[in-house]
């Protein structure tokens, strides 16, 4: 079926109207008419090409809310009508051991990614949610609470999970002292999360007019991170840093800042990263580690904990014709802290 979306032809073209083919309905494929679709940076690293791995014509969105239009035959965990969720992913091989843990991001086969990747059915390139409507596969469908806000529940497909993800990994909870490096879409959540959890939480920031804010989010200080002082204070004192830098940095001022067994999760700099020092790491015995969005079953989990908690993304809401000014905010980090687009702009 033909759909209207926003494509970008080439790295530096603006995005613009255009139309897209989507696989006509499977057995177990699922019909959704989109609402909402947030704007997070990979759709900006992506539509870019800054990792060299772009397709075009490229439509980016992978923070997908809408209704249920139509299921096929096979479908019994959605109706018409539910309102419903998609990430990150649209398919995977669900057999492997990967998928069998709920890990379907790292699919051993190579999960199928909402844009940019292979359609598994008619072939060519995935499109993402900067459209009308999208064809999923029932079981990377998400189900989202009617008490929750569907323009501030897009975010939570990927900004929200991709935050979630780690802090239950690393099984943050209370007691612990965690700093989410950068306040931006991920970071926002990463704060909501972890205050949710129960830690005590520290914004690390290079934006100390977002301060105020941060606190609101939910954390007990606010760290600068190019003050040396500041950064000298909190030496050697916390047990989880969520790092979600979008570009290549100096870690070793964050890896200074953990405690004994404390571990830094990059879940930002997708790209080669700077010189780590081997006596910072071996130090207090830290880690660093990464992180890929979140698999199927967490990705319900942290809705469902949303639902339950009341949290949802703080967003700005724009028309689809605002979504090339709106990349050009979100690089320069004046966003508060996702925009969302609204699909009956399209
Ligand atoms: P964002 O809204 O642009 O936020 C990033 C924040 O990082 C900024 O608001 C800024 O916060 C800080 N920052 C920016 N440039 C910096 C620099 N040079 N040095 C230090 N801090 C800097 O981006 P986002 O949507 O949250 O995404 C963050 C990154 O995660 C992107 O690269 C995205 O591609 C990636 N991502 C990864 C996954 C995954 O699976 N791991 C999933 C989604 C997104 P302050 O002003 O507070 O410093
Ligand atoms: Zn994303
Ligand atoms: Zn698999």
């Amino acid at each position: 079926m033909q759909v209207a979306a926003y494509a970008t032809q080439g790295p530096t073209d603006p995005l613009k109207p255009f139309e897209i083919t989507r696989r006509d309905l499977q057995p177990d494929d699922v019909l959704i008419d989109i609402t909402h679709c947030g704007i997070c940076h990979s759709d900006i690293h992506s539509a870019r090409n800054e990792w060299g791995r772009a397709k075009y014509p490229f439509v980016p969105g992978h923070e997908i809310v809408g209704r249920v239009s139509a299921v096929g035959p096979q479908v019994t965990r959605h109706k018409v009508g539910d309102l419903v969720g998609v990430g990150c992913l649209v398919d995977a091989c669900l057999k492997c051991t990967a998928c069998h843990d709920g890990d379907e991001q790292y699919c051993e086969k190579g999960s199928v990614g909402t844009y940019g990747g292979t359609e598994p059915v008619i072939g060519g390139p995935t499109y993402g949610g900067y459209s009308k409507q999208i064809v999923v596969r029932d079981s990377f469908v998400l189900k989202i609470s009617e008490k929750l806000d569907p323009a501030a529940a897009a975010p939570l497909l990927c900004a929200g999970i991709t935050s979630w993800s780690p802090l239950k990994h690393w099984a943050v909870s209370k007691g612990d002292k965690v700093g989410v490096i950068g306040l931006g879409g991920l970071g926002h959540m990463g704060i909501k999360f972890a205050a949710a959890l129960g830690a005590e939480v520290v914004m690390i920031t290079t934006s100390p007019e977002k301060g105020a804010d941060a606190r609101r989010l939910g954390v007990s200080d606010v760290l600068v991170s190019n003050d040396r002082e500041q950064m000298k204070a909190h030496r050697g004192s916390f047990d989880f840093l969520l790092n979600t830098v979008p570009v290549k940095h100096d870690l070793n001022p964050y890896l200074g800042l953990l405690a004994r067994n404390g571990t830094m999760v990059i879940v930002g700099a997708i790209e080669p990263l700077e010189e780590m020092h081997g006596g910072l790491l071996l130090a207090n015995r830290r880690s660093v580690a990464g992180s890929g969005i979140g698999g199927i079953a967490e990705t319900q989990e942290m809705l469902d904990f949303c639902a339950e908690h009341n949290i949802v993304c703080d967003i700005e809401i724009i028309d689809i014709k605002d979504v090339n000014p709106a990349y050009d905010r979100v690089v320069k980090g004046d966003v508060k802290y996702r925009f969302v687009i609204n699909m009956a702009t399209l």
